[in-house]
């Protein structure tokens, strides 16, 4: 790469999608200029990875921060691109920058649709896993959860929740309400270990055994998928609570039941069969209704895209274009779309859950980045070199200024991460320990600044 065919890039977005776009970019000269609303970068991968999992943490941060220190990447945290926050995306695409890649995440919350979903009690996993890990917004609110939780779910987030529910708040019960039965769970067996030595073996067999002939009707042999089951509670980690898991199979939401305090008080229940439909099953209601008292919902359900931020959306997802043409059929997945002019947005592209909401772990994240890196390349090798990064980051500065932001560089968050390691005070942090607010980091950060 010569500096003559050199572009600038900005990344919207700091988890593991947009490192990989922007590392895959800066290796190929680009000069890069990452945008993101938290102060500190990595995104699920700093909020999101159960806190105590240390090791992968702490070697994505490893890796982020090598990225970071690179002098043809440019970064900064605390900028929220939306509608009515410090950029819109018109102003991100008035930079003068030669392309723009949107690595914002899946932010929105998929609506619960039951009746009674907004009582106290009632909460989306995303929320709950920002509040263990901090995410300042989420870090100081409180997560009242009482005594018996019901986590309707059956992947590895319904397992993340479980685990703080077991692990840390010790709440009496923990049941994960499950649509389809035990063979159609979700979870990776390995995540199970936090959480199997409370696992509550007699109520799950009765569980079993209430389930079992709708189980047979679509040839599935309880007693084995039993077995299977719990024979992946291995490798428990040590017992730290008195709280009992269970699962509640066969089950379907409706409506949530409340005191008079618009407190939850429980869940009516939907009882469901599975039909067979080609080599998996679906759940159809049976139209019985039964009542299940628990005194908090959480429903991990998955997540959509954040329709407020101005980019084309449809149905839970940011468009991309529908049509494969140009230089490669795929690159159209990665192009953003606008469907009422007809034509893409241009220089527009999307990746990472952006593009395909909570799919997949960090890898796929990592990978989906590193794709639409190539196809970026494949777009900006169409184009004669832009302006220079000088010009679009005096753009940007005068733009952040205008705005009263209060952007974060690399500069900034050595400064908060070297503040962080050294704290010894009292904390009530999984795992390490770490400012819950924007204000605390923001005026560490500025504190001894001219
Ligand atoms: C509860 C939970 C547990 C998980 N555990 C694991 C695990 O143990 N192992 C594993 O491999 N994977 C795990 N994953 C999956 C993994 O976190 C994701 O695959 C990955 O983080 C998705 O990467 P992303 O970059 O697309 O989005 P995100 O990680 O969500 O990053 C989005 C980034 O965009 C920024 N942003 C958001 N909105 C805006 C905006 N409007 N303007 C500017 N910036 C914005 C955010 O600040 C964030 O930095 C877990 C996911 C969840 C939800």
């Amino acid at each position: 790469m010569t500096a003559m065919n050199a572009h600038v890039i900005v990344v919207a977005g700091a988890g593991p999608a947009g490192m990989a776009v922007a590392g895959t970019l800066a290796k190929a000269g680009h000069e890069v200029i990452i945008l993101n609303r938290d102060i500190k970068f990595g995104g699920l991968a700093e909020y999101g990875i159960f806190p105590s999992k240390l090791k992968l943490r702490g070697g994505l941060r490893k890796q982020y921060w090598e990225l970071l220190e690179q002098p043809n990447v440019h970064y900064l945290g605390n900028v929220t691109i939306g509608n009515g926050k410090d950029l819109t995306v018109e102003d991100v695409r008035g930079l003068g920058a030669s392309a723009v890649v949107f690595t914002i995440g899946a932010q929105g919350t998929k609506a619960i649709g039951t009746e009674g979903d907004s009582a106290k009690g009632v909460y989306h996993a995303k929320d709950v896993v920002y509040h263990f890990n901090r995410l300042p917004g989420f870090g100081d609110r409180p997560f009242d959860m009482g005594k018996h939780v019901a986590v309707i779910g059956a992947g590895d987030v319904m397992v993340d929740i479980a685990h703080w529910l077991v692990r840390y708040k010790k709440v009496e019960r923990v049941t994960a309400i499950v649509r389809r039965g035990p063979v159609e769970r979700k979870y990776n067996p390995k995540e199970i270990r936090a959480v199997c030595n409370n696992m509550d073996l007699e109520g799950i067999r009765k569980e079993f055994d209430r389930i079992k002939d709708r189980m047979a009707a679509v040839g599935q042999k309880a007693d084995e998928v039993f077995k299977g089951l719990t024979g992946e509670f291995t490798k428990c980690e040590p017992k730290v609570s008195e709280t009992k898991m269970g699962f509640q199979f066969l089950a379907s939401p409706k409506r949530i039941l409340v005191d008079g305090h618009n407190r939850v008080r429980g869940l009516e229940m939907e009882d469901n069969r599975l039909d067979p439909k080609g080599e998996d099953t679906v759940a159809v209601g049976l139209k019985q209704y039964y009542e299940f008292p628990c005194d908090a919902v959480v429903f991990a359900v998955g997540d959509k895209v954040d329709e407020t931020v101005g980019l084309p959306y449809k149905g839970g997802i940011f468009v991309t274009n529908p049509n494969k043409t140009g230089n490669d059929p795929d690159d159209a997945l990665f192009q953003a779309y606008d469907e009422a002019a007809g034509k893409v947005v241009e220089g527009v592209f999307l990746a990472g859950w952006a593009r395909k909401a909570s799919e997949g772990l960090v890898g796929v994240a990592k990978r989906d980045g590193d794709w639409c890196a190539e196809v970026v390349e494949r777009y900006l090798a169409t184009k004669s070199a832009g302006n220079p990064t000088k010009v679009v980051l005096d753009r940007l500065h005068t733009l952040l200024k205008s705005r009263q932001s209060h952007p974060i560089d690399v500069k900034g968050l050595r400064k908060l991460e070297a503040a962080e390691k050294a704290h010894t005070g009292e904390s009530d942090c999984i795992g390490e320990f770490k400012y819950a607010s924007n204000r605390d980091m923001i005026s560490l950060i500025e504190r001894g600044r001219a």
